[in-house]
């Protein structure tokens, strides 16, 4: 009789699973992470979303990433990098900031729409597996605290563990850190931005041990001119990081 029961249990066992799941998809049904259309499954975009995203692709500037017209060969620089070499060494965006992610990283970073991170963690994660035996962590560009709590979260961390939980680099928090309030960028030309961030970065003394001798992972939203990233890089470096490979969803490129 028991044994009789038990056998009926595991029979049970996987059509109460798929029932489960129905319901589950019946109740919390897939939405398109960015515009919560409906969609095949979970974490994903809709085919719309999905077409206005313009990715970067090969051919581009082997050091800050910017996206070639044409292939001018291999380890190519841009006119920006041939002037001034950043201080990073290389940079890599998934897509290109324009009036379409525009919409959607504003969302993502001032109205909660955070159930964008899976996706952005997944695309991040295969830019980042050509670093697999090259960095260590990953480090997300700071915020400064009095802009923190106006914001709740700090977007470019979201990214970074978002990233973490789609590769193996674990997250460093509270290493890299913002010492003074900055200008927003945004309306500054690139000098004003250099400006704006010199010296506005530290590592501190605790942190410094565990960083000599790596490599790590920058990662924020957008790239613009870059002063952001370079200025971190260049913070990073005096602490005793060897390589800093930064990682942004979307990159300007003036066309
Ligand atoms: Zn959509
Ligand atoms: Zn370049």
């Amino acid at each position: 009789m028991i044994t009789h029961l038990r056998e009926n249990i595991v029979k049970a066992k996987p059509i109460l699973a798929h029932w489960a799941k129905t319901t589950a998809n019946t109740l919390f049904p897939a939405r398109c992470a960015s515009c919560r259309e409906l969609v095949e499954k979970h974490g994903a975009l809709c085919s719309s979303c999905w077409q206005n995203i313009h990715f970067i692709t090969d051919p581009i500037c082997y050091k800050c990433g910017l996206p070639f017209e044409y292939n001018i060969g291999e380890m190519a620089l841009c006119a920006a990098c041939m002037k001034q070499k950043p201080a990073y060494t290389e940079a890599r965006a998934i897509f290109k900031y324009d009036e379409n992610s525009k919409s959607q990283l504003l969302a993502f970073k001032f109205h909660d729409k955070t159930q964008l991170a899976p996706v952005f963690g997944q695309w991040l994660a295969r830019l980042a597996s050509s670093y697999e035996n090259k960095a260590h962590f990953i480090i997300p560009v700071p915020l400064h605290y009095m802009r923190l709590m106006t914001r709740r979260y700090n977007q470019a961390s979201l990214i970074a563990h978002a990233l973490s939980k789609n590769s193996t680099f674990p997250v460093l928090p509270d290493t890299l850190i913002r010492r003074r309030k900055t200008m927003v960028q945004s309306g500054l030309s690139k000098k004003e931005r250099e400006k704006n961030v010199h010296g506005a970065f530290m590592v501190p003394k605790n942190k410094r041990e565990g960083l000599k001798g790596k490599s790590v992972i920058l990662v924020d939203d957008v790239m613009t001119t870059g002063a952001t990233l370079d200025a971190c890089s260049r913070t990073l470096h005096d602490a005793g990081v060897i390589d800093v490979y930064v990682l942004t969803l979307a990159r300007t490129v003036i066309e």
